[in-house]
């Protein structure tokens, strides 16, 4: 499903694009910007086409709210966690799923937990 959705984002963009530079190659360059909240609100934990599409209809607005928002630490875990990283028990810090002793606190890990 991911990347179905980055496959639309992106003709969707080329479409935009696209549209732009038929009024002129500078107001496709500009269009490429409408990239950047997205990025940013992506490294925060949050839906990169959600964003996108917020910024295109709102770009002034979805810049300046994508630098001031705090990051959604929830589902940079969960994103970190379901790529195979596993959180330590004791202190609760996400550590390398082969890991057999934390890297943050020192304790023995207990394999598969
Ligand atoms: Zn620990």
């Amino acid at each position: 499903m991911k990347i179905i959705g980055a496959i639309l984002i992106a003709l969707l963009n080329l479409i935009i694009i696209g549209l732009f530079a038929t009024f002129s190659p500078v107001a496709a360059i500009i269009a490429m910007f409408y990239i950047v909240p997205a990025i940013i609100a992506n490294k925060k934990g949050r839906s990169f086409n959600g964003w996108w599409f917020y910024s295109v209809f709102l770009f002034f607005i979805a810049l300046p709210h994508s630098i001031l928002i705090k990051k959604d630490i929830e589902s940079i875990e969960n994103e970190l966690l379901s790529e195979g990283m596993k959180k330590c028990p004791y202190c609760a810090e996400l550590v390398k799923g082969e890991a057999i002793i934390c890297k943050h606190c020192g304790k023995e890990l207990i394999p598969s937990c």
